[in-house]
């Protein structure tokens, strides 16, 4: 071999090793999302006072740190350490008192879940370390990945896609429809059906059928405080992309089911 074949080895080697290297610092739509900085987009929402993003859409954010949000007294939950917006907080705790004047006792079973949180729950199901209703191992039952995904997605969010993340949804008293069908499970939902709206919370998950015929099966215990998630549902509407939920198992399954189209923007339209 000659030495100037040699010197032109090394310099096409060289090159290459540089290009590579530039690529991987030109950081990706993933990568800002995950870093939480910059945003690929920098929006904000019309009618709330502190700008929010799309990293806070996704859930890209810790609640026990962000300024607007605030730990739920146990006398309103079930277990300690639970996180709301204050907005949410502050209608929820008027709520509250107004519904044990008519003797209905709303308990906040479920609240603020983050990236992570939802991560963790969808990451269990999918590996069938969580079994989904039915007791059903969806690993060994459901090897399909999309096929799985859709199971899972009858009443799990896939990270990203959450309403959980917004710190404006709740879950009250009980995660079972047949709750719901017993005497203090119907009382505490017709309370609801009747007075909610007045403290600015709405069913996102109302029955599928005409109306709803897309997302989440019906879900009677999940409440969403609406001055707040109404213009972060906006934003979502706008911004919110398939491509953009990644960083977990079965994540490339987005795409193929519309999750935003279809999950996201599913919801009661008198929630919108
Ligand atoms: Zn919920």
């Amino acid at each position: 071999m000659s030495r100037c074949f040699l010197w032109i080895c090394f310099f096409h080697f060289a090159v290459v090793a540089c290009q590579s290297q530039a690529a991987s610092e030109q950081p990706t739509v993933q990568d800002t999302l995950i870093t939480g900085n910059p945003t690929p987009v920098s929006v904000s929402t019309d009618t709330l006072a502190t700008p929010y993003d799309l990293n806070y859409v996704m859930g890209k954010f810790d609640p026990t740190v962000h300024p607007d949000f605030v730990v739920v007294d146990k006398k309103y939950a079930n277990r300690e350490g639970m996180y709301l917006h204050k907005d949410t907080y502050a209608a929820f705790q008027k709520m509250h008192e107004a519904a044990l004047k008519d003797g209905v006792k709303l308990t906040v079973i479920s609240a603020t879940r983050n990236f992570e949180a939802q991560k963790r729950i969808w990451e269990a199901k999918w590996n069938g370390e969580r079994l989904v209703k039915g007791d059903e191992n969806l690993a060994k039952t459901t090897p399909d990945p999309k096929a799985r995904a859709l199971k899972i997605l009858l009443y799990s969010s896939m990270p990203s896609s959450s309403r959980h993340h917004w710190g404006t949804d709740l879950d009250i008293n009980d995660l079972s429809l047949e709750y719901f069908e017993q005497p203090e499970g119907k009382k505490m939902y017709n309370w609801m059906q009747q007075h909610a709206a007045k403290y600015g919370f709405c069913q996102p998950y109302s029955p599928k059928g005409e109306a709803r015929p897309q997302g989440y099966e019906e879900e009677k215990w999940h409440w969403s405080y609406l001055p707040v998630a109404k213009p972060l549902t906006g934003l979502a509407a706008r911004h919110l992309k398939d491509e953009y939920l990644t960083g977990f198992l079965g994540a490339s399954e987005a795409a193929k089911i519309g999750v935003v189209r279809n999950y996201v923007l599913g919801i009661n339209q008198a929630c919108l």
